[in-house]
C-alpha cells in the first residue's frame, strides 16, 4: 500500500512539473536566429532531492532522436560532450532538418553532485524501469519506476517517441546496443575508436526497456577510463563525428 501511494505521488507530482515544464518555455535561446525553429529548454520536473531535471529540444522533424548522459552519476563525460553537441546544433542547424533533438544532459543530478553511480534514494536508476528481467531489491528500487529520474525519462519516451536513444556511460569503452541497434552501432563505431560490443541487458536498465520492451533501437555509449579526465574541447575532438552520425 505504501509502495502504491509513493508511486501515485511520484506520477502526479512529476506530471504536474512536465506539463508546466512544457507549457513555459524557460530559457528561450535566440542564438538560432538562422533557422527557423526556436529552441526550448524545459524543466521535465525534479530528482528525489528536489533538483531540476532539463531536457532541450532542438528542431521540429519528424525524426525525434534523444540523446541522454549522466543516468549514473559517477559516469559524467557524456554531460560536457552533449553540451558541446547541443552548442553545435545550433551553430549548424542545417543538420536538423527533418529532425527533432532532444538532450537530457543530466538524468541524475543529485548523483551528478556526489559522483555517486545512484540516486540520493541510493537506487541505480539505470535497473528501475520496467522492463521484463527487473528485479525488486534495494539498489534497483522497490518497484518499477520508483524514482523520480527514471519516470521523468520514462515519460519524455513515451510521450516523444524517439525513433532511436543514445545514452552515455563509461568506462567500458565501446558501443553495446540493445534492441534493432546493430546497424546503428555499426556506422557509430565506424566515426570513434570505440568497438561494437554486445555487453547483454541488464535487469531493468533502460537498453532493457527501450531496446527489448519498447523495441526502439537504443546505443549505449560506454566512453573510456580516460575519457572522464578530458575537457569539453578534447571529448568534442573525439566523438564529434559520432555524434552527428548519431543522427544521420
Ligand atoms: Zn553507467
Amino acid at each position: 500500500m505504501k509502495n502504491i501511494i509513493k508511486f501515485l505521488f511520484i506520477v502526479l507530482s512529476s506530471q504536474i512539473l512536465f506539463l508546466n515544464g512544457c507549457a513555459q518555455h524557460k530559457f528561450q535561446n535566440d542564438k538560432l536566429t538562422s533557422c527557423s525553429d526556436p529552441i526550448n529548454t524545459y524543466i521535465a520536473g525534479v530528482s528525489a532531492n528536489g533538483k531540476e531535471i532539463r531536457y532541450t529540444k532542438l528542431g521540429s522533424g519528424k525524426n525525434i532522436i534523444l540523446f541522454l548522459a549522466s543516468i549514473h552519476g559517477s559516469e559524467r563525460a557524456g554531460t560536457p560532450l552533449l553540451n558541446h553537441f547541443q552548442d553545435y546544433l545550433i551553430n549548424n542547424c542545417s543538420l536538423l532538418a527533418g529532425k527533432t533533438v532532444i538532450i537530457i544532459p543530466i538524468v541524475n543530478p543529485d548523483g551528478f553532485e556526489k559522483k555517486s553511480r545512484y540516486n540520493s534514494n541510493k537506487v541505480d536508476l539505470n535497473r528501475n524501469f520496467p522492463a521484463y528481467n527487473r528485479v525488486n531489491d534495494k539498489h534497483s528500487g522497490s518497484f518499477a519506476l520508483s524514482e523520480p529520474e527514471s519516470y521523468i525519462l520514462y515519460k519524455i519516451i513515451n510521450t516523444y517517441k524517439p525513433s532511436r536513444v543514445i545514452a552515455f556511460h563509461e568506462a567500458l569503452a565501446c558501443i553495446d546496443y540493445d534492441g534493432p541497434a546493430e546497424e546503428l552501432a555499426q556506422r557509430l563505431a565506424a566515426k570513434c575508436k570505440l568497438p561494437v560490443r554486445k555487453l547483454g541487458a541488464k535487469p531493468g536498465s533502460l537498453g532493457s526497456y527501450v531496446g527489448l520492451e519498447l523495441n526502439i533501437p537504443i546505443i549505449t555509449v560506454e566512453l573510456t577510463k580516460e575519457d572522464s579526465k578530458k575537457n569539453e574541447h578534447e571529448l568534442w575532438n573525439d566523438y564529434k563525428n559520432m555524434l552527428i552520425e548519431a543522427i544521420n
